[in-house]
């Protein structure tokens, strides 16, 4: 089978087309021929070594397709469900070997592409709004790159919830995008200063809480438009990592809250799993979360996939196909 290796860490052209035997399903296992691949930010960290993995491996972490083996012990599937799955890396490829227990079923009403696209972006926008920092009915949310892949999902659900949100983005095209997933306020942070825009906005009261991926460049500004007892949510580092802090300028900021989490603990049982994916599959169905899947390229073209992301040219999802 085709697969997207790395073999060392480093740029775009550290990933490698090869040729990989399929794999067999372990007794707890069940081997999967992928539709389609979700790429996210997180795979850069993996391909550059911000996060380790015993090299080579193969890229990925968020898939969806047809069971084609099931081993011994899996009894959470059988052959011909369709699933998805994420937070294990293997995806870049034609076929990938999971355990059961974390594939979830794709219902009827989801295509395998859209279930490719949801499972983390979904789940992930999902636990922010919902258990991270549960937003209200008429609380204030600034939402950084909120046309990107979280961010189109996250400002929806905030919406949906009935938060105003005031989104950041770095282009007018964006912007446009974030108003129509229901941002109320937009700020092109790469030309006007969100930290005076957001305070003007909020008629400097702040804002309840701020989900933050982009990190370096905003993390700091961000601690400042926050009303006094407000949540700072850093669940990312787009535009790098957020450099140490002294812990007493949350005191001096207001009392504030600094969290930084992660998905797989907000999945980490089967049942919290199944829940999540459900929940948002269920809004896709329900037509109240809307995907955008723009960029899809072919697995070979995973390079180009990943150059397209970090230069800030895409917008929502981008997914490989094998
Ligand atoms: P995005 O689609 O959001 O892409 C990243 C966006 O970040 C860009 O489009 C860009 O939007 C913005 N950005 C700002 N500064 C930079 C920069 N210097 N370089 C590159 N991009 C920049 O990606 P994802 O939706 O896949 O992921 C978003 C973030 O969320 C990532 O940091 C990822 O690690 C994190 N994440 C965390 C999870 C968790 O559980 N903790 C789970 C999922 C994702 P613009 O041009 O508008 O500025």
């Amino acid at each position: 089978m085709k697969a997207i290796q790395v073999k060392q860490a480093g740029g775009p052209e550290a990933m490698e087309l090869v040729e990989l035997p399929v794999p067999q399903p372990k007794p707890n296992e069940a081997v999967v021929k992928l539709a389609a691949s979700g790429v996210n930010f997180i795979d850069v960290y993996f391909r550059e070594g911000r996060y380790k993995a015993p090299l080579p491996f193969v890229l990925g972490q968020e898939g969806a397709g047809v069971v084609t083996a099931v081993g011994a012990e899996a009894k959470q599937v059988k052959l011909g469900d369709l699933v998805a799955w994420t937070g294990l890396l293997g995806s870049y490829a034609e076929y990938a070997a999971v355990p059961a227990e974390r594939l979830v079923p794709i219902p009827h009403s989801v295509s395998e592409q859209q279930a490719a696209a949801a499972m983390l972006q979904g789940m992930t926008a999902h636990y922010l709004s919902h258990d991270t920092y549960p937003l209200k009915k008429g609380e204030t949310a600034l939402i950084h790159a909120a046309a990107g892949g979280v961010g189109l999902l996250l400002v929806q659900m905030a919406h949906n919830i009935g938060a105003r949100v005031i989104a950041t983005v770095s282009t007018e095209e964006k912007a446009k995008l974030a108003r129509g997933a229901g941002a109320d306020e937009v700020i092109l942070y790469t030309q006007a200063d969100f930290e005076a825009e957001t305070k003007r906005l909020t008629g400097g009261k702040g804002v309840d809480v701020v989900y933050d991926s982009v990190g370096k460049t905003t993390f700091e500004k961000g601690l400042t438009v926050l009303r006094p007892r407000g949540t700072m949510v850093l669940f990312g580092g787009s535009s790098g990592a957020v450099p140490p802090f002294d812990l007493v300028a949350l005191s001096q900021k207001g009392s504030l809250y600094v969290t930084r989490p992660t998905l797989a603990h907000y999945t980490a049982t089967r049942e919290e799993l199944v829940a999540r994916s459900s929940a948002v599959f269920s809004m896709i169905t329900a037509g109240k979360l809307k995907l955008r899947i723009e960029h899809v390229y072919p697995l070979a073209e995973a390079q180009r996939a990943h150059r397209d992301l970090e230069g800030r040219k895409t917008t929502g999802k981008l997914l490989l196909i094998p």
